[in-house]
C-alpha cells in the first residue's frame, strides 16, 4: 500500500521562501499534526557539479546530490524521520529493525529524540562505527551472523513477541514518503529540469521508487512536465539479484549472496522488487553491476579530482556511470545524476 495525497494547493512559488530540510514539503508527507514532526535537519542536500570527471568522461554534466551530509550521515535520515514522526503521531513505543547499519544509525537518532524504544539488528560483520552509533543514541543493537534477511526473520520475531512495530524497508509505507523527498528537491535545486538519467545504488529500492513516485505527484501538481530520468540501478556482483531479475525478468531462484563493501546494497531479498522492477522498465532504465575493486578505486578516482569523499554505495553510481558511458547507453550530450547516499566516514 502506498499513501496517497489529495495534491492541488501547494504551488512552486511558495516554496521558494521555506525550511531548508526535507520538511518543506510537508504538505506532501502524511504527518497530519506537525507537533509530531520529529527532525534533525535532514534533507535540502547539495547538489555538486564533477566538472573535472565530466570533462574525462566527455559527458555534458555528472551532477551528485550528496547525502552524506544528512543526520547520522546517510540519506536513511530522511526515510527515518517522516517514519518515527509518524509512529510517535500513531502512539508507537517501540520499534524493530533490520538493518546493513546506515538505517540503525538512523532510527537509534530518531527514536531517541522521540522518546520511542529502538531495537536494532545488524549483521555482525557491519563496521564498528555503524554498530557503536546506535549503541551512543541509546538502542538496543543485535549482532547476527548473515546478511540483513537473517536480520528482517529475526526482526518479525521479535515484532511478534514484544509487540514491537516492525520498521523494515517497505514493510511500512513511510520511510518511502521520506525518501520521495529526494525527487522533490532534484526537480527544484534544478530549477525544475530534471536529469536524463539517475543512478540509484539500489539496496531495497526505497529511494528508487520513493523518487520515482514524487516525480508522479509532481505531475499531477503540474511541477514537471512529461518527460522523466532513465532510473538506472546499481548493485554489487557479491550480492546483485535485482540486476538479474532485470536481465531475465524473473527473480533468480539461486544467486550468490555474499557481503559487500557497499554494505547498504547486500539485500538479498528486497521486499519491493517488483516495485523496483517496474520503475526501471518504465522509465526505460537499466541495470548495472559493479565489482568490490571498481567500489574500491572509485572513491580514490572521485576523492582525488573532486575533493568529496564517497561511501562505498556513492562510488557504485559513478562506477555504474562509466560502464554505461563505455557502452554508449550514456551519450555525451546528457546530464547524469549520481547519489553519494552515505558518509566515507562511518565504514571504519
Ligand atoms: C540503505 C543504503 C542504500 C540502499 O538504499 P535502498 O533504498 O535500500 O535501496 C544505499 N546506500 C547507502 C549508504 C545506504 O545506507
Amino acid at each position: 500500500m502506498l499513501a496517497c495525497y489529495h495534491l492541488s494547493s501547494l504551488s512552486k512559488k511558495i516554496l521558494a521562501g521555506r525550511l531548508q530540510t526535507m520538511w518543506r514539503y510537508a504538505e506532501l508527507l502524511p504527518v497530519a499534526d506537525e507537533e509530531n514532526i520529529v527532525s534533525l535537519g535532514e534533507g535540502w542536500t547539495p547538489i555538486h557539479s564533477l566538472q573535472k570527471l565530466s570533462a574525462h568522461l566527455g559527458i555534458n554534466s555528472i551532477l551528485l546530490k550528496d547525502e552524506s551530509v544528512n543526520p547520522t550521515g546517510s540519506f536513511k535520515a530522511r526515510g527515518l524521520s517522516v517514519a518515527i514522526s509518524k509512529a510517535k503521531e500513531l502512539g508507537i513505543t517501540h520499534c524493530v529493525i533490520p538493518t546493513a547499519g546506515n538505517a540503525g544509525g538512523a532510527l537509534s537518532a530518531y527514536a531517541a529524540k522521540a522518546d520511542i524504544k529502538a531495537t536494532v539488528i545488524m549483521p555482525a560483520h557491519t563496521p564498528e562505527t555503524l554498530q557503536e552509533e546506535c549503541r551512543m543514541y541509546g538502542a538496543e543493537l543485535i549482532l547476527l551472523n548473515g546478511l540483513i534477511d537473517a536480520c528482517g526473520k529475526k526482526a518479525k520475531q521479535l515484532a511478534a513477541e514484544t509487540g514491537a512495530f516492525d520498521i523494515s524497508t517497505m514493510k511500512e509505507p513511510y520511510r518511502l514518503e521520506g525518501k520521495k523527498t529526494l525527487g522533490f528537491e532534484i526537480a527544484e535545486q534544478l530549477n525544475w529540469q530534471l536529469p536524463d538519467v539517475i543512478i540509484y545504488p539500489t539496496g531495497g529500492g526505497t529511494g528508487l521508487v520513493g523518487m520515482w513516485k514524487a516525480f508522479k505527484e509532481m505531475q499531477q501538481l503540474k511541477w514537471i512536465g512529461g518527460r522523466l530520468p532513465r532510473m538506472i540501478i546499481v548493485q554489487s556482483k557479491n550480492c546483485n539479484p535485482m540486476i538479474q531479475m532485470f536481465e531475465t525478468g524473473i527473480f533468480p531462484e539461486t544467486f550468490t549472496a555474499e557481503a559487500s563493501v557497499a554494505n547498504g546494497l547486500a539485500v538479498p531479498y528486497p521486499f519491493a522488487k517488483d516495485l523496483i522492477q517496474q520503475v526501471v522498465h518504465e522509465s526505460n532504465g537499466t541495470a548495472v553491476t559493479v565489482t568490490e575493486e571498481e567500489i574500491t578505486s572509485g572513491i580514490e578516482d572521485i576523492a582525488v579530482n573532486e575533493g568529496l569523499l564517497l561511501s562505498p554505495e556513492g562510488s557504485a553510481t559513478y562506477i555504474g556511470l562509466k560502464k554505461l558511458i563505455e557502452k554508449d547507453y550514456i551519450k555525451e550530450d546528457e546530464t547524469v545524476l549520481l547519489f553519494n547516499t552515505g558518509s566515507w566516514y562511518k565504514y571504519r
